[in-house]
């Protein structure tokens, strides 16, 4: 029978409820057990993909095309496993559900109430891939913070599911802060003790909590904290700042954080997890032997969280690599022909990244522009293959007015124009080409030598394409179709000929990138960027 543990999160948010669920979900497959994560997010979007990635960071895509949150990106990356649209649910969703049922008639007669048909299909929710026979362990995490308005029917959904399960079928971590007052020297339990006193007014007693802290916890913290929260000693977790959010997993096993939720839940250990590929990576990460500086070029540098899985990857592929990668992040608005050499002075690599619509688009170009013709490695994603196809149009074809027509509709030269299917689309949630597609290398290109075989499959988000027409044209000038997929001849990947590194796709390899399997395309290009910067 699968057992289910389930993350809620107190005090505070931003506590990384997705990374301790990540590293418990680590520990626990390290051990042997089928291990997924799920994560409940109580907003009334049915999914994030219409949410600006200053609202929400960046929106994360699985293998069967599910437009999710970045913890998703986090459950992948650490247990290397893909997720899918079943591992995100939102209230949206669940509500959609629901209304849909409703007037199918599947309640006639009925009076459709939060309580109890908006908590049952919460439940059925969260009962799904449990019952698929593929895990052993299902960690479910609630989104927000438990007190939360709207958090409530998915709290009352985790108490019957509990009863439900039985004893040592399920148990609750809650994730809590334990401030330090530095005026008063110490760290303060309060704030704890009134978000579980929340929890058990819901009907939910946590069986152990993860404490997040800037210092140590004492031995007189830890059980002042379990018996006033009615947990056990050993169930008080310390879960200290870490350097880097790889540590966590090794962190929670000093702590036993899997040892005691296997006992909890009556499972056996196992004896000790096999974490030696993970401290590989962790010793590579740590003891970098070289230095690369990348530029990231995007319209969202202000927030970290939009190009969260970028920045992951080139942690992967600079640890694969034992280089350390310092990723410098610059906005595209602020680059112009005149500051352009001076923006991108001392860089090893450029990345151009992902996007939506028109801001900063003549930045990407001039910055692809100079890359291009001073022989700098340079990676493009999505928006950024867009934008190296219109900046290859205007300056090397002389297609002046080359653009995307997602920029300018009424351009002659619609280098990149909105794909055919996508022109009959009204609605804008989930409609975009979203998940994986194949796409076939041609043999002898940069794309084939990089990924070592022929036929790959990457994950796609969005609605405008290379337009074929214009194909011909560039491959006679020297910038090659080496990625197409097979089904309807879209061009998936370019790159330059006579370029150290000049490889864009129209897909995102980030999402794909994993701490046991790093990116091909960024391990390389952290590569081309550190014969690079030897050159220099
Ligand atoms: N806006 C572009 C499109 O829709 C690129 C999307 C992206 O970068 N994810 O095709």
């Amino acid at each position: 029978m699968t057992k289910y543990i389930f993350v809620t999160g107190g005090v505070t948010s931003s506590l990384g409820k997705g990374i301790i669920s990540a590293s418990l979900a680590k520990l626990l497959q390290a051990r042997g057990y089928r291990v997924t994560i799920q994560k409940f997010d109580p907003y009334i979007n049915i999914d994030p993909g219409t949410l600006n990635p200053y609202e929400h960071g960046e929106c994360y895509v699985t293998e069967d095309g599910a437009e999710t949150d970045l913890d998703l990106g986090h459950y992948e990356r650490f247990l290397n496993v893909p997720t899918s649209q079943a591992n995100n649910i939102t209230t949206g969703r669940i509500y959609q559900n629901v209304i849909n049922k409703e007037r199918e008639g599947a309640y006639l007669g009925k009076t459709v109430q939060v309580v109890p048909h908006i908590t049952d299909e919460i439940k059925r929710n969260m009962k799904i891939l449990g019952e698929s026979g593929k895990y052993d362990i299902v960690i479910t995490e609630l989104g927000g913070t438990v007190g939360d308005i709207e958090s409530l029917p998915y709290v009352e959904a985790v108490r019957q599911l509990r009863w439900e399960l039985g004893t040592n079928n399920s148990l609750v971590i809650h994730l809590t802060l334990v401030p330090y007052l530095a005026a008063a020297g110490e760290l303060k339990t309060k704030p704890t003790q009134h978000s579980v006193k929340l929890l058990l007014e819901y009907g939910v007693q946590p069986d152990i909590l993860v404490c997040r802290t800037e210092h140590h916890l004492s031995a007189d913290i830890r059980r002042k904290v379990a018996l006033f929260c009615n947990v056990d000693n050993n169930a008080v977790i310390e879960s200290i700042d870490a350097s880097t959010i790889y540590d966590v997993p090794l962190l929670m096993r000093k702590e036993n954080l899997d040892g005691i939720a296997l006992k909890k839940l009556k499972l056996s250990a196992k004896g000790e997890p096999d974490l030696e590929s993970w401290k590989d990576f962790l010793g590579r990460l740590k003891n970098p032997t070289a230095e690369v500086k990348i530029g990231l070029v995007g319209k969202y540098v202000e927030l970290p969280d939009a190009y969260k899985s970028i920045n992951e990857s080139f942690i992967h592929a600079g640890a694969r690599n034992e280089c350390k990668v310092r990723v410098k992040c610059i906005h595209s608005e602020s680059i112009t022909s005149e500051n352009v050499a001076d923006k991108l002075k001392g860089l090893d690599g450029v990345l151009v990244a992902p996007g939506f619509g028109s801001r900063g688009i003549e930045g990407k170009i001039e910055a692809i522009k100079y890359i291009r013709e001073h022989q700098i490695p340079f990676f493009g994603i999505c928006l950024g293959m867009q934008c190296a196809v219109i900046e290859f149009g205007r300056n090397v074809l002389g297609l002046k007015d080359a653009h995307s027509t997602e920029m300018n509709p009424d351009t002659k030269n619609p280098v990149i124009s909105m794909m055919e299917e996508q022109k009959k689309i009204k609605n804008k949630g989930g409609t975009m080409r979203l998940g994986a597609y194949t796409c076939e290398l041609k043999k002898g290109t940069k794309a084939a030598s990089i990924y070592g075989k022929t036929k790959i499959t990457e994950r796609h988000r969005h609605r405008y394409e290379f337009n074929n027409t214009f194909l011909s044209k560039y491959e006679k000038a020297g910038m090659i179709a080496s990625g197409i997929n097979p089904e309807n001849n879209l061009v998936e990947i370019v790159e330059l000929k006579d370029h150290p590194f000049f490889v864009a796709g129209q897909f995102h390899p980030e999402l794909k990138s994993t701490v046991a399997n790093p990116h091909p395309l960024f391990v390389n290009f952290v590569a081309a960027a550190l014969a690079h910067s030897h050159k220099k």
